[in-house]
């Protein structure tokens, strides 16, 4: 793979342009082999896509262990080395952060599109047309998306049920689906806003989500409130507390030190005795003004003195102390209390309330839920499972949910899933394509065909003939079915809108985006220089990748 470091000038004198063990890789071999790697990337995540798709066990350096089905986290638990292999895990990263779901589509999508340039690319097509080709098309995929997708009702319970539903279909939560996609569902209603101009938003950090291995997956609850990993500060305060009312501090209850070194002079007892008074008198003001707000509960973001400590809890005050400044607003946010820096601020407007605050012993920890908030703003998801991985691969599978859930608020469209979309998308392409002049509509028909690929993988994983599904498939959709997909669950082809299977079609723009731009990117290279593993780390020359050879972020 290396070829000369070295270039001869005219007079015959040997050059050294590349650090010595560099390696390049130019022209045709650079692209079959990132072409090669990044398919290798696709077929390595295929089999886990859809519902009847399998797991994958990942185990890194360390020897700690991950079960999976989530395409970004499968890629990012992979420690890929190749340069090319490397961007389809970024794609599948953008993914993820931009839309929550879609990750292992999309690396699929890459991979078919680069598999079907290489056909091009070997009958001599050039790649700047293929890149071309692939673009054009993908902005009429977007169009064709536009005309296609179904408008919906925004807050409409049943259809988001249904979105978040088939988000988790693939997932080990599947069978309890159900529970889980109307929890879902129930807390980022709880938490939407609107934008000014009237539409719905939503902020994920009003929504938090906390898991703790015990009890099992039916126990993932939805709090109305805030969960604090933190226990109640002082052993004689009250635990439980109905009807709460709430203060929240980000200043400390303790007296405060000196920047400086002081020195007191004492010269008899008395005097000892009378500076510690003085302190406990403070304290016991700064008590004394929580429970002039009314507030029956106190939390803080700083420290707690054991004295103060001692007061709140002859007050019946419960107390929490060092909770996160997250944590705080959020706090605020379910309790509509305001944080006071200070306790001089302290008044009873400031106060928030709650039905009930309680310490909870959960496994070996003691918490303390904030819940039974009034219409709070922000809400907790509670998950609960038998074990460590389940709880790890719960919260990813309510990520996705959540994040389908929130994107179709605020972009409130569908389309039918089970390959449905992908395949009219494709049926459509491919009559456009023809429109096409020269070598551009070779590679916009190439564009088509790879859509393709999204129901050809659910029908492989679900057992069924590929071709007799990819005949079935197109024959319904040249007859004007266009929701017909691969019921992976069923026998074959049907009707998915009528199955319930939809998902936003903003997941799909981004799929497609994606995509697009990740094989443009790797089309495009002509040239691979990688720099010796050996000295400084250096970003591989040619590539523009970010870090090194080694080991991903
Ligand atoms: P991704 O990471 O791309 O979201 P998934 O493993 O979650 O991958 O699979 C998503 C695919 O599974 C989508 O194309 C979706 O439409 C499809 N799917 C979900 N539920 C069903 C179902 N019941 N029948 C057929 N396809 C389904
Ligand atoms: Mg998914």
């Amino acid at each position: 793979m290396s070829e000369s470091s070295f270039v001869t000038t005219s007079g015959g004198q040997q050059v050294l342009v590349l650090r010595e063990g560099s390696t390049q890789s130019r022209g045709k071999r650079a692209q079959n082999n990132n072409i090669a790697a990044a398919k290798l990337v696709a077929e390595l995540v295929k089999t886990s896509l859809g519902p009847r798709g399998m797991d994958k066990m990942l185990v890194d350096s360390m020897g700690d262990v991950t079960i999976t089905n989530d395409g970004a986290t499968m890629l990012k638990e992979i420690d890929v080395q190749h340069p090319a292999a490397k961007m389809m895990v970024e794609i599948a990263k953008a993914v993820d952060g931009e839309v929550g779901d879609g990750t292992t589509s999309s690396v699929i999508l890459a991979g078919a599109l680069l598999g079907n340039a290489e056909k091009l690319l070997e009958k001599g097509v050039h790649p700047m047309l293929i890149v071309n080709g692939y673009r054009k098309a993908a902005h009429q995929a977007q169009k064709i998306l536009d005309e296609i997708a179904i408008g919906v009702v925004a807050e409409d319970k049943a259809t988001l049920t249904k979105i978040a539903r088939t988000s988790m279909a693939s997932k080990i939560v599947s069978n309890d689906s159900a529970e889980l996609a109307a929890l879902v569902v129930d807390a980022l209603l709880q938490v939407v806003a609107k934008t000014s101009e009237g539409k719905d938003t939503v902020d994920l950090d009003n929504l938090k989500v906390e898991k703790k291995v015990g009890g099992s997956l039916k126990d993932t609850s939805l709090i109305k409130g805030i969960i604090l990993d933190k226990e109640v500060a002082h052993s004689g305060m009250p635990k439980r507390v109905e009807k709460a009312r709430i203060a929240l501090v980000s200043s400390a209850l303790e007296i405060e030190k000196t920047e400086f070194d002081a020195k007191l002079s004492i010269s008899n007892p008395a005097q000892m005795q009378q500076f510690l008074d003085e302190e406990t008198k403070m304290l016991k003001n700064m008590v004394g003004k929580v429970s002039d707000s009314g507030a029956n509960v106190l939390i803080c973001q700083k420290g707690i003195d054991d004295m103060a400590q001692h007061y709140l809890a002859k007050a019946g005050i419960l107390s929490v102390r060092r909770v996160k400044e997250s944590d705080m607003v959020k706090l605020a946010k379910a309790t509509g209390a305001r944080i006071v820096n200070g306790l001089d601020g302290l008044s009873k407007a400031d106060v928030g309330q709650a039905g009930l605050v309680e310490e909870r012993k959960i496994e070996d920890d003691k918490w303390t839920f904030v819940e039974g908030c009034k219409n709070p703003k922000a809400v907790t998801v509670f998950i609960r499972g038998g074990s460590q991985r389940v709880v790890d691969e719960v919260e990813r599978s309510m990520h996705d949910a959540i994040m389908v859930v929130k994107d179709v608020l605020e972009n409130p469209a569908i389309v039918a899933g089970g390959g449905a979309v992908e395949e009219e998308l494709s049926y459509r392409l491919k009559k456009w394509s023809s429109k096409l002049e020269g070598r551009e509509q070779l590679a916009a028909e190439q564009f088509a065909i790879a859509l393709e690929a999204i129901p050809q993988a659910l029908a492989v994983n679900a057992g069924f003939d590929p071709i007799d599904i990819q005949v079935d498939l197109r024959e319904k959709h040249s007859a004007g079915k266009i929701w017909y997909g691969v019921d992976v669950l069923g026998t074959g082809v049907r009707d998915m809108l009528e199955k319930d299977v939809i998902e936003p079609v903003g997941i799909k723009e981004q799929i497609i985006k994606s995509a697009t731009e990740c094989s443009c990117m790797i089309l495009r290279i002509d040239d691979v220089i990688a720099s010796s593993k050996k000295g400084p780390s250096m970003p591989p020359g040619g590539m523009g990748g970010p870090g090194g050879m080694e080991g991903m972020d």
